[in-house]
C-alpha cells in the first residue's frame, strides 16, 4: 500500500465542520452573528465559536470551513483520501447535520453549475483520472458502483431499473453479508460497472430521480434517509502482478435534527426514533474505534452494518458536520458540534 502520510497523524478517523453561508430561504431576523472564527495560531483554520443564549462555545475539528470555501477548496482537503482507495483503502466519507445544512451540497453539489459540483461527482473524475495515468504503470482497474437508501432500517436500491421500488413489495430482502475477505454483499442490490465520469453522472441522476419518486411518495423522505453512494475499486498490476482492492463510500446521511416531541406520533415518531438509533448507533461506532475498544458494536443498526468492514481495521474515516449559520438553528448547531467532537 502506497503511503499516505496527512491520514497518519492521528489515527484514521477525522472531523471536518463546514458552515455554510447564509442564504435567502433563511429568513429575515438571522444573522451569522452566531458564529465566530478563532484567529490563534493554534485554532486557525481548526476552530470554531458558536454563541447561543449568550454563552459562547468553543469547538476543534480537523479542518473548519468558513461559508465561503468553495466545492474546490473542500475537495482539496479530500483529494488524498480519495486517491487512497485507488491503492487499496476502505474509505468511508460521511455528511452529518440537520436538514437544510449542506449536506446534500456538499456530496452532490448544485446540478447544472460546475463549479458547485460535490464531492462525489469530483471523487470519482479524479479517480478516473489517476486510473488513466496510472495505465502506464501497468495497472489496471475495475470499478463498480451501488446506491441504497436506508429508511426506518430498511434498504432501497436507487439504481434498481424496476421503479418504484419500495423495500419487500417485490420479495426483496436486501440481506446484508460480509465475506471472509472483508467483502460486503447486499443480496438482489443492482451493481453497475463504471468505466467512465459520464456513466457515473448517469447512475447519479437515476438515483436522484429514484430518490425524488419516494420523497413525495413517503414525506421528504430524503431528508430522512441515510444515502450510501459506493465505489468498488479492484485493481491489477501487469507487470508485478500486485493486487489490490479498494472502496470508497461516500454517505449523505439524514438529517440529525430533534424533532419536537409533542410533534411526534406515528410513523413520524418510528421514523425520528429509527434515525436517532442509527446515527447514534454511528457515533458509538465511530466513538468506540477511535478509543480502540475491544467491542465495536456494529451491529446496532444497519447502517453501521452495512460499513463494518470500512469502519474497522486501517480504513479510514472522514465526518463531514455541517452546520447551518443562522441563529435560529444555533440549537441544532451546537447538538451537531457536540456530537462531531465526541467522534473527533
Ligand atoms: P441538506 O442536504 O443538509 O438538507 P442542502 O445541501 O440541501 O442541505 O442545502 C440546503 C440549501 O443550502 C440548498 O439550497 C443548497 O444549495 C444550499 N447550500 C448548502 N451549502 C451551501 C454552500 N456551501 N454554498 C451555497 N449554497 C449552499
Ligand atoms: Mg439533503
Amino acid at each position: 500500500k502506497l503511503h499516505n502520510t496527512i491520514l497518519e497523524l492521528k489515527g484514521n478517523i477525522r472531523v471536518f465542520c463546514r458552515v455554510r453561508p447564509l442564504l435567502p430561504d433563511d429568513g429575515p431576523g438571522t444573522d451569522t452573528k452566531a458564529f465566530s472564527y478563532p484567529t490563534s495560531t493554534e485554532a486557525l483554520g481548526r476552530g470554531v465559536e458558536l454563541m447561543q443564549n449568550g454563552q459562547k462555545h468553543s469547538f476543534m475539528f480537523d479542518k473548519v470551513f468558513m461559508p465561503d470555501a468553495s466545492q474546490q477548496d473542500v475537495f482539496v482537503e479530500i483529494s488524498q483520501l480519495v486517491q487512497s482507495a485507488l491503492d487499496g483503502y476502505k474509505v468511508c466519507i460521511f455528511a452529518y447535520g440537520q436538514t437544510g445544512s449542506g449536506k446534500t451540497y456538499t456530496m452532490m453539489g448544485r446540478p447544472g453549475d460546475p463549479e458547485q459540483k460535490g464531492l462525489i461527482p469530483r471523487s470519482l473524475e479524479q479517480i478516473f483520472q489517476t486510473r488513466q495515468s496510472l495505465l502506464a504503470q501497468g495497472w489496471k482497474y475495475e470499478m463498480q458502483v451501488s446506491m441504497l437508501e436506508i429508511y426506518n432500517e430498511t434498504i432501497r436500491d436507487l439504481l434498481s431499473t424496476n421503479r418504484p421500488n419500495p423495500e419487500m413489495s417485490n420479495g426483496k430482502q436486501y440481506a446484508i453479508k460480509h465475506d471472509a475477505n472483508g467483502n460486503t454483499h447486499v443480496s438482489d442490490l443492482t451493481i453497475v460497472d463504471v468505466c467512465s465520469t459520464k456513466e457515473v453522472s448517469f447512475l447519479l441522476n437515476q438515483a436522484a430521480q429514484s430518490r425524488s419518486v419516494g420523497k413525495t411518495q413517503m414525506n421528504e423522505q430524503s431528508s430522512r434517509s441515510h444515502l450510501v453512494f459506493t465505489l468498488r475499486i479492484s485493481g491489477v498490476n501487469e507487470s508485478t502482478e500486485q493486487q489490490v482492492q479498494g472502496v470508497l463510500n461516500l454517505i449523505d446521511l439524514a438529517g440529525s435534527e430533534r424533532l419536537s416531541k409533542s410533534g411526534s406520533t406515528g410513523d413520524r415518531l418510528k421514523e425520528t426514533q429509527a434515525i436517532n438509533r442509527s446515527l447514534s448507533s454511528l457515533s458509538d461506532v465511530i466513538f468506540a474505534l477511535a478509543k480502540k475498544e475491544d467491542h465495536i458494536p456494529f451491529r446496532n443498526s444497519k447502517l453501521t452494518y452495512l460499513l463494518q468492514p470500512c469502519l474497522g481495521g486501517d480504513s479510514k474515516t472522514l465526518m463531514f458536520v455541517n452546520i447551518s449559520p443562522d441563529t435560529s438553528s444555533a440549537g441544532e448547531s451546537l447538538c451537531s458540534l457536540r456530537f462531531a467532537a465526541r467522534v473527533n
